[in-house]
């Protein structure tokens, strides 16, 4: 058991480092005017501490390293996979594995299988790259996410979970060969990171038996959700994060998984399922796209990786400090009385931008504006969250997304308190002047996932 001392320590120490990115703010304004105000598009070394994202930013371990030298290079059969199938069985216990080179790769093959026109994908909510995927085949992606899920201010302990009644709803209506599939995400990214409760998986999947409906996690952070269980539901302290995690996917057909999330890998995802059929045909589409099945777009040594990344996720101590620190990035925005949606996530901590900076109307990206002067003050980057990853254009009417959020994603085991503490001031700076930030208007933007590649102008 961890120590009672009330300081929470980084459970680890630094082997190696690399420089942070410094630079003036005439530096960054150059840079935010080259990147047309679209974040993805400035160049890492002008980011001072970079919290766009928690995937494939993790720090590896030096076991993991270790690991990359004992890769097993093999084009087919090579050891490193057996080793890369056995952990994931022995946490999933579901019989085809299945490795790809990220999540969406997951995705796009499993959504060829079963999704198709007219089929419908229910979750609780789709990531951004899973709903593209779902669409892509022609299929409705269709979020349900539990009553109360949008009520940012409101602070409750599974705000992840999905609304059992619309999803019975759904499940009633439409015939069961319709529904592709019930996809679960854990934690629920596209809403604060929020996690889902073993009570609502539960009855999801009663509702998915009774309905003949499979049903799917999108597991990218099943460790950080099992943790959350721990602390929050009745039942489970005295459970290991693994007993918690292995119940989870008991209810489940199978999974997809980014391993970017927790795996801490930087690149890598897998396929998990019991369906042999299904894996067949995912193992044909893998060959034509990903490569052999026993690699499936990753090198030998990146299996490896993985496979000790999903054993060191599950350490209580690296959860605990991975949940409370932040936590500790909630409470410092708190105090200096910017809107978050609460509680704080697993892997992030989310800024209500239409609350924080409500002189913005939506279609002016309240979001984006925010994550541009954020990166303008002092080289944060952070992602937006809304209306221009969301937002719809009906016939040149513009539709704008349910919420607008800042995501400050925490890359695991790469940043220390002290860095924190720096968003933190910078954020106490922000508060005093945000009636200067102005929104910004989109002159070119692609039709899907348009967030990565769109260009913007102050408005
Ligand atoms: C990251 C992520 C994905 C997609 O995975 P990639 O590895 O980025 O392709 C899918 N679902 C969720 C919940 C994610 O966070």
């Amino acid at each position: 058991m961890y120590s009672t001392y009330k300081t929470i320590i980084e459970p680890f120490k630094i082997k190696s480092i690399e420089p942070l990115g410094f630079t003036t703010r005439e530096e960054r304004q150059e840079a935010l005017q080259r990147a047309d105000y679209n974040l993805f598009k400035v160049p890492a070394d002008k980011v001072l501490i970079d919290l766009l994202t928690d995937s494939g930013t993790g720090a590896m371990s030096a076991e993991q390293w270790a690991g990359i030298m004992r890769g097993d290079e093999s084009y087919a059969g090579a050891r490193s996979f057996f080793t890369f199938e056995k952990v994931i069985k022995d946490l999933t216990g579901y019989k085809e594995i299945i490795p790809t080179h990220q999540g969406r790769a997951a995705e796009r093959i499993l959504f060829n299988i079963i999704g198709g026109k007219d089929k419908i994908f229910l979750s609780n909510s789709h990531f951004d790259t899973t709903r593209a995927n779902a669409e892509a085949t022609g299929a409705i992606a269709i979020d349900l996410p539990a009553p109360g899920a949008l009520d940012f201010d409101k602070s409750s302990n599974f705000k992840g979970d999905m609304d059992l009644n619309l999803l019975e709803k759904y499940l009633k209506e439409n015939d069961p060969g319709q529904i592709a599939m019930v996809i679960l995400t854990v934690t629920n990214n596209s809403l604060g990171g929020q996690p889902v409760s073993m009570k609502n998986i539960r009855e999801v999947n009663k509702l998915c038996k009774k309905n003949n409906v499979v049903l799917f996690f999108d597991a990218a952070r099943f460790a950080e959700n099992a943790y959350f269980i721990k602390l929050k539901e009745e039942g489970y302290s005295n459970k290991t994060p693994k007993e918690i995690a292995k119940e989870m996917f008991s209810y489940a057909d199978g999974c997809l998984m980014s391993a970017k999330k927790d795996a801490i890998v930087n690149i890598g995802g897998f396929l998990a399922m019991n369906n042999s059929d299904w894996a067949s045909r995912a193992k044909e589409i893998e060959i034509l796209g990903e490569g052999f099945p026993t690699y499936g777009g990753l090198a030998g040594r990146d299996l490896e990786a993985i496979a000790r990344g999903l054993i060191e996720v599950l350490d209580e101590e690296y959860l605990n400090y991975r949940i409370k620190s932040v936590a500790y990035l909630g409470d410092g925005l708190r105090k200096h009385g910017i809107p978050i949606v609460e509680p704080p996530g697993g892997h992030a901590v989310y800024i209500n931008a239409k609350k924080f900076l409500s002189h913005i109307l939506p279609e002016k990206f309240p979001g984006q504006a925010l994550a541009c002067a954020l990166y303008l003050e002092s080289g944060i980057r952070a992602c937006e969250i809304g209306s221009l990853m969301f937002g719809k254009n009906n016939n040149g009417k513009f539709v704008p997304a349910p919420m607008e959020l800042v995501r400050l994603a925490i890359p695991r085991r790469v940043y220390t308190q002290s860095h924190i503490d720096y968003v933190i001031e910078t954020f106490e700076n922000l508060a005093k002047k945000k009636n200067t930030i102005q929104g910004l208007r989109v002159i070119e933007a692609s039709p899907v996932l348009s967030h990565f590649t769109a260009r913007l102008v102050p408005a």
